[in-house]
C-alpha cells in the first residue's frame, strides 16, 4: 500500500544519549566502522539516504539519520546506551520543552521512557524528573531503557498521573511538564489503515487527554507545558488543546519552532504537526503552553 511505501522512506532515525557520550564521538565511531558521514542536513532531501551514508538532523542536533532499513538492535552503541532508537518526530516534545539543568520536571505519561530519558539528557541528570505510568509492563521496561541510558535525575511512579496530587509538598515544585498521553496512535505509517475514525473511541480518548491537560495546568508553579501526541486526528490534537486554553485563561500558546515546515490546524498554527510527507517522520502534533506573566497581560 501507499502507507507501507512511505514507512519504507522515513530515514530510520537514531538519537545520540548526551548522557553517555556526544554527536562528534558516535559521528567517528561510525566513520571507523565504515559509514559515510554526509555532515548537517539541510533540506528534506538531505534525509534520503543510501547505503552506509547519514547525516545530522537540521532541526535537533542530537539525531543521526540512516537509510530506512539500518536495524541498529545488535549494535554496540545501543546496547551500551548511546542511541536511543527513536523517531525523529517523537524527539520533539522534549527537545521542544527544553527543561534546563537543576530544574524540577514531570512526565505525566511516561512509559516506555524514551521522551524521559531524552528530558534527563537535556537537564543533564541534574534537577528531578518524576515520571508516572499506569502500566507496571511497561514500566519495567522503562526501568531498563533507564538504566541502559545512564539517567539517575529520575523516580518512577506506578499511578494514575489524574491522581497526583498537585499540592503535594514533593509535586509543588514541579515547573515544566511533558504530556504525551494515549491516543490513538493514528500518525505511526504502519499502524494507519486499522486506525480508521472510530468516532466513540476519539471522544473518550480526547476526554481523557484534556482532562490530563486540565490537570497538569493545575500544579502551582508550572511555567512551560508541552503537550503531544503520536495521533493525525483534530479531535485528540488541536480541539484538546483549544478546549482547555478556553478553560484556563492563565496559559497561552507559543510558537514551536517557527522554522518547522508543517503547522497545527488553523487557527493554531503556534502548534506543529508533522507527517511522512511534509517532514519525514511518523505523523505526530506537539503543543508548547506557557503561563502567562504580567508582561503578557501588558500586551492583551
Ligand atoms: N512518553 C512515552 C515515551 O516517550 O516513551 C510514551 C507514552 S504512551 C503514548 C502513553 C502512556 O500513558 C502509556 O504508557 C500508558 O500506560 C500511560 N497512561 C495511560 N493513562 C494514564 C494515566 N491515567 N496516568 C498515567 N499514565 C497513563
Amino acid at each position: 500500500s501507499a502507507q507501507q511505501r512511505g514507512d519504507q522512506l522515513l530515514p530510520r532515525y537514531v538519537r545520540v544519549n548526551t548522557l553517555k557520550t556526544s554527536v562528534e564521538d558516535a559521528v567517528d565511531y561510525l566513520k571507523r566502522e565504515g559509514f559515510m558521514y554526509q555532515g548537517r542536513a539541510r533540506t528534506l532531501d538531505d534525509l534520503k539516504l543510501k547505503g552506509k551514508t547519514f547525516v545530522q538532523d537540521m532541526h535537533i542536533p542530537e539525531i543521526l539519520a540512516f537509510y530506512p532499513k539500518k536495524d541498529f538492535h545488535d549494535h554496540f552503541l545501543y546496547k551500551a546506551g548511546h542511541f536511543i532508537l527513536q523517531d525523529k518526530a517523537s524527539c520533539l516534545p522534549a527537545h521542544v520543552l527544553d527543561p534546563p539543568p537543576g530544574s524540577v520536571v514531570l512526565d505525566a505519561c511516561a512509559a516506555p521512557g524514551n521522551k524521559t530519558s531524552h528530558l534527563a539528557a537535556l537537564m543533564k541528570n541534574k534537577g528531578r524528573l518524576l515520571a508516572f505510568d499506569l502500566d507496571a509492563k511497561r514500566l519495567s521496561t522503562m526501568s531498563t531503557l533507564l538504566l541502559r541510558a545512564g539517567v539517575t535525575c529520575h523516580q518512577l511512579n506506578h499511578q494514575d498521573f489524574l491522581k497526583v496530587d498537585p499540592q503535594a509538598p514533593e509535586h509543588r515544585e514541579v515547573e515544566y511538564i511533558l504530556l504525551d498521553p494515549s491516543c490513538s496512535g493514528s500518525g505511526m505509517v504502519c499502524l494507519r489503515e486499522d486506525s480508521d475514525t472510530d468516532e466513540a473511541r476519539l471522544t473518550s480518548l480526547a476526554s481523557f487527554q484534556l482532562k490530563c491537560l486540565n490537570h497538569a495546568l493545575s500544579f502551582p508553579r508550572l511555567s512551560r507545558l508541552v503537550y503531544s501526541t503520536c495521533s493525525v486526528h483534530r479531535q485528540e490534537n488541536e480541539d484538546v488543546v483549544s478546549a482547555c486554553l478556553q478553560q484556563n485563561s492563565l496559559f497561552r500558546l507559543v510558537p514551536v519552532l517557527p522554522q518547522w515546515p508543517e503547522r497545527g490546524l488553523q487557527p493554531l498554527s503556534q502548534c506543529l504537526r508533522a507527517s511522512p510527507s511534509s517532514t519525514r517522520t511518523h505523523g505526530f502534533f506537539v503543543a508548547l503552553l506557557q503561563r502567562r506573566t504580567e508582561a503578557d497581560a501588558e500586551v492583551t
